[in-house]
């Protein structure tokens, strides 16, 4: 039986880095499914999509083909045989990509594509409805949480480390709460703590606690191939 670890929580918790890091330690694929919601966000937005329309997202959606490979102790992502890369993380997209998963066919595809993830291993997957919706069965699923400043503030360096942008800590908070409202109150696949989801609070943790934290909550025998720090 493949093993899926699922990771939910709001943008900016730390599921990336908690997820890419149990990820390697473990052995397991790193899958980062907000990036399938930007690249849906990504391609209507070049393909002149109005992403405020939501049943033309949903005509549009059906015509975005993705590919998804193992590649580095992830899953990789290909448009047209390119990677996205960073024009997937532009404040740009962080303004539609949660319009955009609002859309029940959007959700729909992301989720059979991540369902069929399962052909290529055991998985680490990190989103926001992944142990609510996609894999609510699996014995290993965590909802990691942060203050918003905490989040913001992370967020912030992160784009400025990166190169993507270099906005003020407020316009990166307002901007992750506004995705935030609008991932909780949508209708399909809501952001929340799923029952039975163990809740980390970052907050006040290092990276390498919370990801002891993750990996000491695993079932018994999914830790055999951790390898060493
Ligand atoms: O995780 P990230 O911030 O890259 O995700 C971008 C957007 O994709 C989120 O704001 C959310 O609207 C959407 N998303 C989702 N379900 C997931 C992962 C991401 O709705 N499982």
């Amino acid at each position: 039986m493949v093993k899926v670890i699922a990771i939910d929580g709001p943008s900016g918790a730390g599921k990336s880095s908690v997820s890419r890091i149990v990820g390697e330690r473990l052995g397991f694929l790193h899958v980062d499914s907000g990036a399938l919601y930007r690249i849906m966000t990504w391609q209507c937005l070049v393909r002149g999509v109005d992403t405020d329309d939501p049943s033309a997202v949903a005509a549009e959606s059906g015509k975005i083909d993705i590919e998804c490979r193992p590649e580095g102790g992830a899953i990789a992502y290909y448009v047209g045989g390119e990677a996205p890369g960073n024009r997937i993380r532009t404040p740009e997209i962080n303004a539609h990509a949660s319009k955009v998963a609002t859309v029940k066919e959007v959700r729909d595809k992301v989720t059979a594509l991540l369902r069929g993830m399962t052909a290529h291993g055991d998985l680490v997957i990190e989103g926001r409805d992944i142990t609510t919706a996609v894999f609510p069965d699996s014995p290993a699923r965590f909802y990691l949480t942060a203050s918003a400043e905490a989040r913001a503030r992370r967020r912030q360096k992160e784009e400025v480390e990166k190169g993507i942008a270099n906005q003020s800590a407020e316009s990166v908070k307002a901007s992750l709460l506004a995705r935030d409202a609008i991932d909780s109150t949508r209708k399909y696949a809501p952001l929340r703590k799923a029952d039975g989801a163990l809740e980390i609070d970052s907050s006040d943790m290092t990276l390498e606690q919370v990801v002891e934290t993750v990996i000491a909550a695993l079932p018994e025998g999914w830790r055999a191939a951790q390898k060493a720090k």
